[in-house]
Parts: C-alpha cells; structure tokens; sequence
C-alpha cells in the first residue's frame, strides 16, 4: 500500500522513517507551497482552518502521485481537530479520490489502540518491529527539534546571513537518510554542532558568544499559538526565519516531540512532563481556568512563564477563525498590560500578505529595541 500524509515542519522526516520501516511504500507530498495552497483553498470548506486547507492540498499532490492511503492524526474536543480527517476524507471523495483515512486517534492514556492500529496499517507485523520503527523514529523527531533549536540561537548572532540555516538544511537531509537509531544519534549530535558553528557560535554556551554587530544581549521573544501554525514555516510565513535575521532569538515551548511527549505518551510515564503541565496551567489561572482545546490554555499559560523567564516580549501566531486561540487572543491583551510584557497576536491565513505581516514583525521588534533601550535589559535577562 502505498500511503501519505500531510506536512508539519519536519514531520515529514519522521513519519516517512517511521512507515518506511513498516514496509509501507511511502509518498511525501511536495512541500506546502503557493500551488498546494490554492488547491487547498479552493476545496475545502471557505471557513475551514486554515491547516485543513493546506492539508487538502497536501494530499491532492500526494495521491496524483499515486498515494492509496492518507495516515492522519486524530483528536479530541471541543475544537475542530476532532472532526478534521473526515471533513478531509469527504472533501477528498467529492473530488474523486478512492482513498482510505487511516486516522490515528490520541490515545488517552492507553496506548494499546494506537499500537494496534499502526500494527494493522504494517499488515500484521510483530509488536516488536512496530516498536522499533516508532522508536527510530522518535530518535529522529528529537534530533530534528535540536537542529530547530539550534537554529533560533545560530540566526540572531550569524555573521553570513543564512548560514546556519544552509548547515541546518544538509544536517536534516543527512538525518532523513541515517539508517539506525545509532547513526541518528551521531547525526544529531554533528548537525547541532555544526549548526552552532556555522555562527561561530561554541556547542557549550552563550558566554562569549560573537554577536558580529549585531545588538547584544539579543531580543529574546517566545512563540506561543496553534501547533501547526508555530511548528510549519510555510504556514507562519517563515515568521522564527524573519525574527532570527533582525537579531532577535526566538524561544519555542513547543516542538513536534513535545506535542508527542503530551499527547501520545501517557502521563504516568514522565514525571517532569506532568510537573511541567501544571506549571503551564497554574500560570494561566488568572485568566483562563479550564482547557479550551488545541493549545488555547497554553498559549496563555507560556506566555506568563515566558515573562517569568525575561523574555522582552510573546508573539502569538494562530489560524484566522481558529477557536482555542481566539479565547487566548482575548485574554493576552489583560495579560500583557498585567505583566507589562508586550504581546503581538496575529492571525493568518492564505489572504495574509508578506509586506504586512514584516510591516508589523518590524514595528514589533522596534518597540522591543527601545524598551530595552530606555529601561536597560529586564532585571530578569
Ligand atoms: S486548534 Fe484551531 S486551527 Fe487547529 S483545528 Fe482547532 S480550531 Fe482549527
């Protein structure tokens, strides 16, 4: 059978090792694009999400390639991911594609019907096999969001611009062809090295880091929103790309192996995860008690731990008409003025223009620049 699935970042990476050594014959859709876009657009419901748009448009290049099967996450309430794959499977049908939905739903603690579900789609492989080929492929997830991580300390202070997104770029290809879970971890550990040092930056830490003219210390900004808007650069407009070559580093609480971590590994497993998700909601008590679905509570709760941490400011990036960020967007403003933290919130979709989106990333990093100016670094930089 030969399957597919949509685009996520670097998800690509993994889910293409993960079913490959399933010995499923895979197809990887061309990376989003314009074109994919305006499939997308103009398929799928008008009011959609604008993920779902760029998904449909994903898999209509994946299945006239010749794609049998769509590999889809599933998910819970109360926003529309829940009924995300069978709005796509529909839309796919009307179109006149025979392809099978093969949704992969979070598995809530028991992870028993995940595994037996990937075990059905490897067409009866023995549980260890299953095991290993998710095992490879969660070393690749975590190696990949190191190579992201180092990006956003590379960027702000690269003398070349572009460099170290040239090193970032061979050290993910090189990762997408490691063979075992022992060449991924070498791979891993080279790519962020190499990343660094395309920046003259050391592996080992920030003192001393060159900063080759540019400010010093650097901005330092925390990306909150909907998952798939923070984690697919195409969809952000290329938005951690844009702040990292203005000097600003940018800090992500999530990377696809901590939505993984969350969502996929039961809890009881990782300690320092739980801790950290009580941490998140304490935080954003004041003003949002209770999940909203996607990631609406942590955007608010990340927001105050990233004043906590002293960051000089939070971008907020979501879906236009997405619900659990609409709820967010409306409390950071309060939030913000509490902390005196200034939070940019912005909402895009495919009628999102280049020039406004810099226009405003711009004005926002200025007004950042002249804090920092004005009252010297946070206390707590
Ligand atoms: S989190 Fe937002 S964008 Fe994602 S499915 Fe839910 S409503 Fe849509």
């Amino acid at each position: 059978m030969r399957v597919t699935f949509p685009h996520m970042g670097n998800l690509w990476i993994i889910a293409k090792t993960l079913l490959e050594d399933l010995g499923l014959e895979v197809i990887v859709p061309p990376l989003p694009n314009r074109r994919s876009l305006d499939v997308g657009v103009r398929h799928a419901p008008e009011f959609a999400c604008f993920p779902l748009k760029l998904n449909i448009g994903d898999f209509v290049g994946a299945l006239d390639q010749g794609a049998e099967a769509i590999v889809m996450a599933g998910g819970i309430g109360p926003c529309r991911f829940g009924h995300y794959a069978q709005v796509e499977a529909q839309v796919l049908h009307d179109l006149g594609y025979d392809v099978e939905m093969v949704i992969l739903e979070p598995p809530r603690g028991h992870l028993d019907g995940l595994l037996a579900k990937i075990r059905r789609l490897s067409g009866g492989k023995p549980l260890t096999r299953v095991w290993r080929a998710i095992r490879f492929g969660w070393e690749k997830l975590v190696a990949l969001d190191e190579f992201d991580r180092a990006l956003t300390r590379a960027r702000p202070v690269e003398r070349l611009t572009g460099s170290a997104a040239r090193a970032h770029r061979a050290a993910a290809a090189r990762l997408a062809d490691a063979d075992g879970v022992w060449a991924t971890r070498r791979v891993g550990r080279e790519g962020v090295r190499e990343i660094l040092c395309a920046a003259g930056l050391e592996e080992s830490g920030r003192p001393g880091e060159p900063s080759w003219g540019k400010p010093f210390p650097r901005l330092r900004v925390g990306l909150v929103g909907e998952l798939f808007m923070v984690a697919e650069p195409f969809a952000n407009q290329e938005i951690e790309r844009r702040l990292g070559e203005m000097g600003v580093e940018v800090l992500r609480p999530l990377y696809l192996s901590d939505w993984v971590r969350t969502h996929l590994i039961p809890r009881v497993f990782q300690p320092g995860r739980r801790r950290r998700a009580s941490e998140v909601k304490r935080a954003a008590r004041p003003y949002l008690g209770h999940f909203v679905g996607g990631e609406g509570l942590d955007s608010v709760g990340e927001t105050i731990l990233f004043d906590r941490q002293g960051c000089d400011g939070v971008i907020h990036v979501a879906p236009f008409t997405c619900m659990p960020e609409i709820v967010a967007a409306s409390l950071l403003p309060e939030a913000g003025r509490d902390l005196g933290l200034p939070v940019l919130s912005l909402f895009l979709d495919e009628h999102t223009a280049e020039a406004g989106l810099t226009t405003r990333l711009e004005a926002f990093v200025d007004l950042l620049g002249r804090r920092r100016a004005v009252g010297g670094a946070r206390e707590k930089w």
